[in-house]
Protein backbone atom coordinates (compact mmCIF):
# COMPACT_ATOMS: atom_id res chain seq x y z
CA UNK A 1 0.00 0.00 0.00
CA UNK A 2 1.48 3.39 -0.59
CA UNK A 3 0.66 6.49 0.79
CA UNK A 4 0.38 9.33 -1.64
CA UNK A 5 0.73 9.73 -5.47
CA UNK A 6 3.52 11.86 -5.83
CA UNK A 7 6.93 11.05 -7.43
CA UNK A 8 8.19 8.64 -4.68
CA UNK A 9 4.56 7.13 -4.26
CA UNK A 10 4.30 6.39 -8.01
CA UNK A 11 8.07 5.23 -8.69
CA UNK A 12 7.98 3.27 -5.63
CA UNK A 13 4.62 1.66 -7.24
CA UNK A 14 5.91 0.60 -10.10
CA UNK A 15 8.97 -0.81 -8.53
CA UNK A 16 6.81 -3.09 -6.13
CA UNK A 17 4.69 -3.93 -8.94
CA UNK A 18 7.60 -5.10 -10.97
CA UNK A 19 9.20 -7.11 -8.17
CA UNK A 20 5.87 -8.90 -7.90
CA UNK A 21 3.87 -7.28 -5.47
CA UNK A 22 0.01 -6.60 -5.66
CA UNK A 23 0.25 -2.79 -5.33
CA UNK A 24 -2.39 0.19 -4.16
CA UNK A 25 -2.00 3.70 -4.44
CA UNK A 26 -3.86 6.11 -1.73
CA UNK A 27 -4.05 9.80 -3.17
CA UNK A 28 -5.81 12.49 -0.98
CA UNK A 29 -5.93 14.66 -4.20
CA UNK A 30 -8.36 13.83 -7.14
CA UNK A 31 -5.62 13.04 -8.95
CA UNK A 32 -1.87 11.96 -8.76
CA UNK A 33 1.01 13.69 -9.36
CA UNK A 34 -0.28 17.06 -9.34
CA UNK A 35 3.36 18.52 -7.76
CA UNK A 36 5.37 17.17 -10.82
CA UNK A 37 3.29 19.16 -13.26
CA UNK A 38 4.45 22.39 -11.42
CA UNK A 39 7.87 21.47 -11.44
CA UNK A 40 11.05 23.31 -13.10
CA UNK A 41 8.30 25.96 -14.60
CA UNK A 42 6.36 23.46 -16.09
CA UNK A 43 9.43 21.84 -17.86
CA UNK A 44 10.37 19.25 -14.86
CA UNK A 45 14.24 19.31 -13.93
CA UNK A 46 13.88 15.46 -12.73
CA UNK A 47 17.57 15.19 -12.79
CA UNK A 48 21.20 16.63 -12.77
CA UNK A 49 24.72 15.21 -13.71
CA UNK A 50 26.11 16.13 -10.60
CA UNK A 51 24.56 14.06 -7.75
CA UNK A 52 27.38 14.61 -4.99
CA UNK A 53 25.93 14.64 -1.67
CA UNK A 54 26.55 18.34 -0.85
CA UNK A 55 23.69 19.30 -2.49
CA UNK A 56 21.65 17.52 -0.01
CA UNK A 57 20.43 18.83 3.36
CA UNK A 58 19.08 17.66 6.75
CA UNK A 59 20.13 16.11 10.19
CA UNK A 60 22.36 13.70 8.17
CA UNK A 61 22.95 14.52 4.25
CA UNK A 62 24.75 10.94 3.93
CA UNK A 63 21.57 8.99 4.62
CA UNK A 64 20.62 9.74 0.68
CA UNK A 65 23.74 7.84 -0.29
CA UNK A 66 22.83 4.29 -0.09
CA UNK A 67 19.97 4.92 -1.80
CA UNK A 68 21.42 6.98 -4.72
CA UNK A 69 24.07 4.29 -4.84
CA UNK A 70 21.63 1.54 -5.82
CA UNK A 71 19.05 3.78 -8.09
CA UNK A 72 21.36 6.66 -9.00
CA UNK A 73 21.75 8.68 -12.20
CA UNK A 74 22.34 5.96 -14.95
CA UNK A 75 19.28 3.58 -13.34
CA UNK A 76 16.95 7.11 -13.39
CA UNK A 77 17.89 7.47 -17.17
CA UNK A 78 17.43 4.13 -17.79
CA UNK A 79 14.09 4.16 -16.26
CA UNK A 80 12.68 6.98 -17.58
CA UNK A 81 14.41 6.13 -21.53
CA UNK A 82 12.78 2.81 -21.00
CA UNK A 83 9.56 4.72 -20.65
CA UNK A 84 10.09 6.82 -23.81
CA UNK A 85 11.73 10.08 -22.33
CA UNK A 86 14.53 11.43 -24.06
CA UNK A 87 16.82 13.31 -21.36
CA UNK A 88 17.89 16.72 -22.39
CA UNK A 89 20.84 17.94 -20.44
CA UNK A 90 21.29 21.85 -19.77
CA UNK A 91 23.05 24.34 -18.29
CA UNK A 92 24.67 23.45 -14.80
CA UNK A 93 23.98 19.63 -15.49
CA UNK A 94 19.97 20.03 -14.88
CA UNK A 95 18.21 17.31 -16.92
CA UNK A 96 14.79 17.82 -18.38
CA UNK A 97 12.79 15.54 -20.72
CA UNK A 98 13.47 16.62 -24.17
CA UNK A 99 9.61 17.66 -25.11
CA UNK A 100 10.27 20.34 -22.29
CA UNK A 101 6.75 19.18 -20.68
CA UNK A 102 6.77 18.04 -17.21
CA UNK A 103 3.48 16.18 -18.17
CA UNK A 104 5.56 13.74 -20.31
CA UNK A 105 6.83 12.30 -16.88
CA UNK A 106 3.70 12.05 -15.26
CA UNK A 107 1.83 10.54 -18.27
CA UNK A 108 4.91 8.06 -18.93
CA UNK A 109 4.33 7.36 -15.05
CA UNK A 110 0.78 6.93 -15.13
CA UNK A 111 1.05 4.45 -18.41
CA UNK A 112 3.20 1.87 -16.56
CA UNK A 113 1.47 1.99 -13.82
CA UNK A 114 -1.79 0.75 -15.72
CA UNK A 115 0.59 -1.48 -17.68
CA UNK A 116 1.41 -3.34 -14.16
CA UNK A 117 -2.24 -3.69 -13.16
CA UNK A 118 -1.49 -0.63 -9.97
CA UNK A 119 -4.49 0.85 -8.40
CA UNK A 120 -4.99 3.89 -8.11
CA UNK A 121 -7.54 5.42 -5.40
CA UNK A 122 -8.24 9.28 -5.05
CA UNK A 123 -9.84 11.72 -3.07
CA UNK A 124 -8.24 9.15 0.00
CA UNK A 125 -6.33 10.89 3.09
CA UNK A 126 -4.76 8.59 5.11
CA UNK A 127 -4.50 9.36 8.70
CA UNK A 128 -2.92 6.07 10.54
CA UNK A 129 -1.37 2.99 9.90
CA UNK A 130 -2.27 0.84 12.76
CA UNK A 131 -0.81 -2.90 12.82
CA UNK A 132 -3.53 -5.78 13.53
CA UNK A 133 -2.84 -9.67 14.10
CA UNK A 134 -3.17 -10.04 10.20
CA UNK A 135 -0.42 -7.10 9.27
CA UNK A 136 -1.02 -3.38 8.81
CA UNK A 137 -4.20 -1.54 8.31
CA UNK A 138 -4.18 1.83 6.71
CA UNK A 139 -7.08 4.14 7.85
CA UNK A 140 -8.36 6.99 6.08
CA UNK A 141 -10.16 9.95 7.66
CA UNK A 142 -13.64 8.59 5.48
CA UNK A 143 -13.30 5.53 8.05
CA UNK A 144 -12.68 3.42 5.39
CA UNK A 145 -9.62 0.75 6.33
CA UNK A 146 -7.05 -1.02 3.66
CA UNK A 147 -5.24 -4.08 4.72
CA UNK A 148 -1.65 -4.67 3.65
CA UNK A 149 1.30 -6.54 4.93
CA UNK A 150 3.76 -3.38 4.27
CA UNK A 151 2.97 0.26 3.78
CA UNK A 152 5.47 3.11 2.22
CA UNK A 153 4.60 6.52 3.49
CA UNK A 154 5.73 8.71 0.44
CA UNK A 155 3.26 11.80 1.59
CA UNK A 156 5.54 14.67 0.76
CA UNK A 157 6.21 16.97 3.10
CA UNK A 158 3.96 20.69 3.78
CA UNK A 159 5.49 22.74 0.94
CA UNK A 160 3.07 24.08 -1.79
CA UNK A 161 -0.11 22.44 -0.04
CA UNK A 162 -2.34 23.14 -3.12
CA UNK A 163 -1.02 20.31 -5.02
CA UNK A 164 -1.51 18.15 -2.04
CA UNK A 165 1.66 17.80 0.74
CA UNK A 166 0.11 19.45 3.88
CA UNK A 167 1.74 17.79 6.58
CA UNK A 168 -0.34 14.40 6.30
CA UNK A 169 2.76 12.25 6.28
CA UNK A 170 4.33 13.73 9.49
CA UNK A 171 0.74 12.64 11.52
CA UNK A 172 1.29 9.35 10.16
CA UNK A 173 4.80 8.94 11.09
CA UNK A 174 4.53 10.66 14.55
CA UNK A 175 1.52 8.14 15.08
CA UNK A 176 3.90 5.34 14.36
CA UNK A 177 6.16 6.51 16.73
CA UNK A 178 8.13 7.94 14.93
CA UNK A 179 10.42 12.08 15.58
CA UNK A 180 9.77 14.72 13.17
CA UNK A 181 12.55 17.42 12.81
CA UNK A 182 10.56 20.68 12.74
CA UNK A 183 9.83 21.34 8.98
CA UNK A 184 10.65 24.95 7.54
CA UNK A 185 9.80 26.12 4.38
CA UNK A 186 13.26 25.86 1.84
CA UNK A 187 13.46 26.68 -1.49
CA UNK A 188 11.30 29.70 -1.06
CA UNK A 189 12.07 33.77 -1.95
CA UNK A 190 13.09 35.47 0.80
CA UNK A 191 11.81 38.78 2.77
CA UNK A 192 14.08 41.56 2.68
CA UNK A 193 13.57 44.68 5.62
CA UNK A 194 13.83 47.96 3.33
CA UNK A 195 11.57 50.53 2.35
CA UNK A 196 12.30 50.08 -1.49
CA UNK A 197 10.68 46.78 -2.77
CA UNK A 198 8.23 48.36 -3.85
CA UNK A 199 10.21 50.92 -6.61
CA UNK A 200 12.59 47.45 -7.53
CA UNK A 201 9.31 45.14 -7.63
CA UNK A 202 10.54 43.31 -10.89
CA UNK A 203 13.93 44.33 -11.79
CA UNK A 204 16.25 41.07 -12.60
CA UNK A 205 19.99 41.56 -12.84
CA UNK A 206 22.50 39.06 -13.10
CA UNK A 207 24.29 38.68 -10.08
CA UNK A 208 25.70 36.59 -6.67
CA UNK A 209 23.22 36.50 -3.22
CA UNK A 210 25.00 35.70 -0.54
CA UNK A 211 23.71 34.77 3.19
CA UNK A 212 25.32 36.22 6.38
CA UNK A 213 24.18 35.13 9.80
CA UNK A 214 25.81 37.34 12.37
CA UNK A 215 27.81 38.85 9.83
CA UNK A 216 29.41 36.24 8.89
CA UNK A 217 29.48 35.28 5.14
CA UNK A 218 27.12 31.45 4.89
CA UNK A 219 26.66 30.52 1.30
CA UNK A 220 26.61 32.55 -2.07
CA UNK A 221 25.13 31.52 -5.27
CA UNK A 222 24.81 33.15 -8.48
CA UNK A 223 22.70 33.90 -11.23
CA UNK A 224 19.35 36.12 -12.14
CA UNK A 225 18.13 37.71 -8.85
CA UNK A 226 14.77 39.16 -8.79
CA UNK A 227 13.27 41.85 -6.97
CA UNK A 228 9.85 41.35 -5.78
CA UNK A 229 7.15 42.81 -3.77
CA UNK A 230 8.33 41.49 -0.13
CA UNK A 231 12.30 40.90 -1.51
CA UNK A 232 14.18 39.25 -3.72
CA UNK A 233 13.69 35.20 -5.82
CA UNK A 234 15.08 33.51 -8.38
CA UNK A 235 17.52 30.15 -8.25
CA UNK A 236 20.28 31.75 -6.75
CA UNK A 237 18.09 32.85 -4.09
CA UNK A 238 16.01 30.13 -3.84
CA UNK A 239 19.13 28.16 -3.40
CA UNK A 240 20.55 30.08 -0.68
CA UNK A 241 16.96 30.82 1.50
CA UNK A 242 17.38 27.49 3.62
CA UNK A 243 19.81 29.07 5.90
CA UNK A 244 17.39 32.13 5.98
CA UNK A 245 14.24 29.68 7.01
CA UNK A 246 16.64 28.35 9.63
CA UNK A 247 17.31 30.75 11.40
CA UNK A 248 14.56 33.14 10.90
CA UNK A 249 13.32 32.73 14.20
CA UNK A 250 16.27 32.11 16.06
CA UNK A 251 16.90 35.79 16.98
CA UNK A 252 20.16 36.23 15.11
CA UNK A 253 21.16 38.62 12.82
CA UNK A 254 20.37 37.94 9.11
CA UNK A 255 21.14 39.65 5.86
CA UNK A 256 21.21 39.09 2.31
CA UNK A 257 24.49 40.41 0.40
CA UNK A 258 23.45 41.20 -3.20
CA UNK A 259 26.28 41.74 -5.72
CA UNK A 260 25.57 43.05 -9.43
CA UNK A 261 28.86 42.77 -10.29
CA UNK A 262 30.43 39.95 -8.11
CA UNK A 263 33.77 39.57 -10.40
CA UNK A 264 35.03 43.41 -9.82
CA UNK A 265 36.82 44.84 -6.89
CA UNK A 266 35.74 48.42 -5.46
CA UNK A 267 38.45 49.96 -7.21
CA UNK A 268 37.51 48.73 -10.62
CA UNK A 269 33.61 49.74 -10.12
CA UNK A 270 34.85 53.20 -8.81
CA UNK A 271 37.52 53.28 -11.58
CA UNK A 272 34.21 52.71 -13.90
CA UNK A 273 31.73 55.24 -12.00
CA UNK A 274 35.18 57.86 -12.44
CA UNK A 275 35.29 57.64 -16.11
CA UNK A 276 31.57 57.60 -16.95
CA UNK A 277 31.81 60.82 -15.16
CA UNK A 278 34.43 62.35 -17.12
CA UNK A 279 33.11 61.49 -20.31
CA UNK A 280 29.84 63.44 -19.42
CA UNK A 281 30.37 65.21 -16.58
CA UNK A 282 27.59 67.67 -17.39
CA UNK A 283 24.91 65.13 -17.36
CA UNK A 284 22.78 64.59 -14.03
CA UNK A 285 23.77 61.82 -11.77
CA UNK A 286 20.96 59.55 -12.11
CA UNK A 287 21.02 59.53 -15.68
CA UNK A 288 25.32 59.05 -15.92
CA UNK A 289 24.21 55.28 -15.04
CA UNK A 290 22.05 54.41 -17.42
CA UNK A 291 22.92 52.34 -20.18
CA UNK A 292 25.22 50.29 -17.18
CA UNK A 293 22.53 50.23 -14.68
CA UNK A 294 19.01 48.88 -14.69
CA UNK A 295 16.90 52.11 -14.60
CA UNK A 296 15.15 51.87 -11.76
CA UNK A 297 17.78 50.35 -9.80
CA UNK A 298 19.46 53.94 -10.16
CA UNK A 299 18.21 55.82 -7.89
CA UNK A 300 17.58 53.35 -4.45
CA UNK A 301 21.26 52.24 -5.22
CA UNK A 302 22.20 56.52 -5.28
CA UNK A 303 20.20 57.03 -2.03
CA UNK A 304 21.39 53.88 -0.58
CA UNK A 305 24.91 55.50 -1.20
CA UNK A 306 23.72 58.71 0.70
CA UNK A 307 23.22 60.80 -2.67
CA UNK A 308 20.18 62.39 -2.21
CA UNK A 309 19.83 65.14 -5.40
CA UNK A 310 20.24 63.46 -8.25
CA UNK A 311 19.51 65.48 -10.65
CA UNK A 312 23.22 67.80 -10.06
CA UNK A 313 25.92 67.34 -12.53
CA UNK A 314 27.65 64.06 -12.28
CA UNK A 315 30.77 65.80 -12.42
CA UNK A 316 30.55 66.93 -9.15
CA UNK A 317 29.91 63.81 -7.57
CA UNK A 318 33.35 63.44 -5.17
CA UNK A 319 35.72 60.94 -4.83
CA UNK A 320 34.03 59.63 -1.36
CA UNK A 321 30.52 59.49 -3.19
CA UNK A 322 31.92 57.56 -6.36
CA UNK A 323 33.16 54.92 -3.82
CA UNK A 324 30.49 55.05 -1.50
CA UNK A 325 28.49 53.78 -4.68
CA UNK A 326 30.94 51.48 -5.66
CA UNK A 327 30.77 49.59 -2.49
CA UNK A 328 27.23 49.37 -3.02
CA UNK A 329 27.62 47.63 -6.31
CA UNK A 330 30.66 45.23 -4.60
CA UNK A 331 28.57 43.97 -1.78
CA UNK A 332 24.74 45.93 -1.43
CA UNK A 333 23.68 44.35 2.41
CA UNK A 334 20.21 43.98 2.70
CA UNK A 335 18.32 42.51 6.12
CA UNK A 336 16.48 39.66 5.80
CA UNK A 337 12.37 39.81 7.26
CA UNK A 338 12.44 35.79 6.86
CA UNK A 339 10.92 33.86 4.35
CA UNK A 340 7.89 33.59 2.22
CA UNK A 341 5.28 30.94 3.04
CA UNK A 342 4.78 27.60 2.63
CA UNK A 343 2.67 28.19 -0.50
CA UNK A 344 5.42 29.77 -2.22
CA UNK A 345 8.02 27.26 -1.11
CA UNK A 346 9.28 24.28 -3.66
CA UNK A 347 10.97 22.08 -0.86
CA UNK A 348 10.36 21.04 2.93
CA UNK A 349 13.26 21.08 4.75
CA UNK A 350 12.94 18.88 8.34
CA UNK A 351 10.43 15.99 8.05
CA UNK A 352 10.45 11.99 9.53
CA UNK A 353 14.28 11.84 11.58
CA UNK A 354 16.52 9.08 9.65
CA UNK A 355 17.57 8.13 12.41
CA UNK A 356 14.79 6.13 12.79
CA UNK A 357 15.30 4.86 9.18
CA UNK A 358 17.29 2.02 7.64
CA UNK A 359 19.16 4.19 5.31
CA UNK A 360 19.90 0.80 2.93
CA UNK A 361 16.33 -0.20 2.93
CA UNK A 362 14.31 2.68 4.07
CA UNK A 363 12.21 0.40 6.61
CA UNK A 364 11.26 2.04 9.84
CA UNK A 365 13.13 0.61 12.83
CA UNK A 366 10.24 1.70 14.59
CA UNK A 367 7.41 0.07 12.62
CA UNK A 368 8.68 -2.82 10.91
CA UNK A 369 6.86 -3.30 7.50
CA UNK A 370 6.08 0.59 7.42
CA UNK A 371 8.69 2.07 4.47
CA UNK A 372 9.48 5.82 4.00
CA UNK A 373 9.97 7.35 0.48
CA UNK A 374 10.83 11.43 -0.76
CA UNK A 375 10.26 14.82 0.78
CA UNK A 376 8.38 13.31 4.17
CA UNK A 377 12.15 12.51 5.67
CA UNK A 378 14.32 14.88 7.08
CA UNK A 379 16.16 15.31 3.22
CA UNK A 380 15.86 18.05 0.80
CA UNK A 381 18.04 18.96 -1.70
CA UNK A 382 19.44 22.06 -3.77
CA UNK A 383 17.69 23.87 -6.44
CA UNK A 384 18.51 21.37 -10.03
CA UNK A 385 16.42 18.13 -9.98
CA UNK A 386 18.00 17.09 -6.43
CA UNK A 387 14.55 16.76 -4.60
CA UNK A 388 12.99 14.50 -7.91
CA UNK A 389 15.90 12.60 -7.89
CA UNK A 390 15.98 11.95 -4.22
CA UNK A 391 12.25 10.73 -4.70
CA UNK A 392 13.26 8.17 -7.38
CA UNK A 393 16.28 7.20 -5.41
CA UNK A 394 14.26 6.45 -2.02
CA UNK A 395 10.98 5.68 -3.69
CA UNK A 396 12.51 2.86 -5.85
CA UNK A 397 14.46 1.01 -3.14
CA UNK A 398 11.61 1.11 -0.68
CA UNK A 399 9.41 0.14 -3.65
CA UNK A 400 11.60 -2.70 -4.23
CA UNK A 401 12.47 -4.07 -1.24
CA UNK A 402 9.05 -3.33 0.64
CA UNK A 403 7.55 -5.93 -2.23
CA UNK A 404 10.62 -8.58 -1.41
CA UNK A 405 11.25 -8.50 2.31
C1 LIG B 1 6.62 24.70 -7.87
C2 LIG B 1 7.60 23.57 -7.61
C3 LIG B 1 8.59 23.32 -8.54
C4 LIG B 1 9.51 22.28 -8.29
N1 LIG B 1 10.45 22.01 -9.26
C5 LIG B 1 11.30 20.98 -9.07
C6 LIG B 1 12.22 20.60 -10.09
O1 LIG B 1 12.18 21.12 -11.21
N2 LIG B 1 13.11 19.61 -9.80
C7 LIG B 1 13.11 18.96 -8.60
O2 LIG B 1 13.95 18.06 -8.40
N3 LIG B 1 12.22 19.25 -7.64
C8 LIG B 1 11.31 20.24 -7.85
N4 LIG B 1 10.39 20.52 -6.87
C9 LIG B 1 10.36 19.70 -5.64
C10 LIG B 1 9.73 18.33 -5.96
O3 LIG B 1 8.58 18.51 -6.73
C11 LIG B 1 9.39 17.56 -4.67
O4 LIG B 1 10.49 17.49 -3.82
C12 LIG B 1 8.92 16.15 -5.02
O5 LIG B 1 7.78 16.20 -5.85
C13 LIG B 1 8.62 15.36 -3.75
O6 LIG B 1 8.02 14.15 -4.12
P1 LIG B 1 7.19 13.30 -3.03
O7 LIG B 1 6.54 12.22 -3.82
O8 LIG B 1 8.05 12.96 -1.90
O9 LIG B 1 6.09 14.32 -2.48
P2 LIG B 1 4.89 15.02 -3.26
O10 LIG B 1 5.24 15.28 -4.67
O11 LIG B 1 4.50 16.18 -2.42
O12 LIG B 1 3.75 13.92 -3.28
C14 LIG B 1 3.08 13.53 -2.12
C15 LIG B 1 1.72 13.03 -2.49
O13 LIG B 1 1.09 12.49 -1.34
C16 LIG B 1 -0.24 12.95 -1.28
N5 LIG B 1 -0.63 12.96 0.14
C17 LIG B 1 -0.22 13.79 1.10
N6 LIG B 1 -0.78 13.48 2.28
C18 LIG B 1 -1.55 12.39 2.06
C19 LIG B 1 -2.37 11.61 2.87
N7 LIG B 1 -2.51 11.87 4.18
N8 LIG B 1 -3.07 10.58 2.32
C20 LIG B 1 -2.94 10.31 0.99
N9 LIG B 1 -2.16 11.03 0.17
C21 LIG B 1 -1.46 12.05 0.69
C22 LIG B 1 -0.18 14.33 -1.89
O14 LIG B 1 -1.44 14.74 -2.35
C23 LIG B 1 0.82 14.13 -3.01
O15 LIG B 1 0.22 13.72 -4.21
C24 LIG B 1 9.44 21.53 -7.09
C25 LIG B 1 8.42 21.79 -6.18
C26 LIG B 1 7.50 22.79 -6.43
C27 LIG B 1 6.40 23.04 -5.44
Amino acid sequence: MIIGGGAAGLTAAIAAARAGARVQVLERMQRVGKKILATGNGRCNFSNTDLGVEHYHGADPRFVLPAIRAFGLDETLAFFRELGVVPHVEERGRIFPASGQASAILDVLRHELEHLGVETLCEMNVERIVRDPSGLRVLCGDGRAFPCDRAIVAAGGKSTPNLGSNGGGFRVAQALGHRIEPPFPALVPVKLDAPFLKQLQGVRFEGEAQVFLDGEPVRAERGEILFTEQGVSGVPVLQISRVVSEWAESGRELSLGLRPFPDSTPEALASTIAGRVATFPWKPVEASFIGWLNKRLIPVLLKEAGICDLQRPCGELSGKEIQRVAALLHLWRIPCAGVQSWMQSQVTAGGVSTREIDPETLESKRAPGVFFAGEVLDIDGDSGGYNLQWAWSSGHVAGRLAAVA
